[in-house]
């Protein structure tokens, strides 16, 4: 079994309401069984919803309680985020997942790069607030980018 990111399977789930389909994710893993996540909706934000960034700062920082997720409203939405990132990983405590393919990029999801905290697109390094709990509870965190690489070890 394996976590996956649930707009990347094509649900709907994406803060405007669209997905980021990836078929050749889910022609690769469906025979070893796939547990779809969307950690903004397990935490209790709805669908469409206003797009969030961390504030200086990446989900690591979020995690230690050192910096926030503002969305671009201002408002503060760090609980929502953690709350995500606390439900995704019962999950997958409970389905004793070691590997998850999660969407890049997202304030959530993302296992490598995160928007900047200033809604201008700029990406910096670090990891979604999700992405780094499932890291520190040990588990491999993958992206639509990177997730070949499972197939090669
Ligand atoms: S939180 Fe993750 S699963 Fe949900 S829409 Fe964002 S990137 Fe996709």
């Amino acid at each position: 079994m394996i976590l996956i990111s649930a707009c990347l399977l094509g649900v709907n789930c994406k803060y405007d309401g669209s997905n980021s389909l990836a078929p050749d994710i889910i022609s690769k893993f469906e025979k070893e069984g796939i547990i779809p996540v969307c950690p903004e909706q397990l935490g209790g934000l709805g669908t469409p919803r206003i797009p969030s960034e961390i504030l200086s700062g990446t989900g690591k920082d979020v995690l230690d309680g050192e910096v926030r997720v503002l969305n671009s409203n201002g408002e503060d939405v760090t609980t929502f985020f953690l709350k995500g990132a606390i439900e995704t990983a019962k999950i997958a405590k409970k389905s004793n997942i070691k590997r998850a393919i999660l969407k890049s990029n997202s304030p959530s999801c993302s296992s490598s790069l995160i928007y900047d905290g200033t809604f201008t697109s700029k990406l910096i390094d670090g990891d979604g607030v999700t992405g780094a709990l499932l890291k520190r509870e040990g588990i491999q965190v993958y992206s639509e980018k990177n997730y070949l690489d499972i197939l090669l070890k």
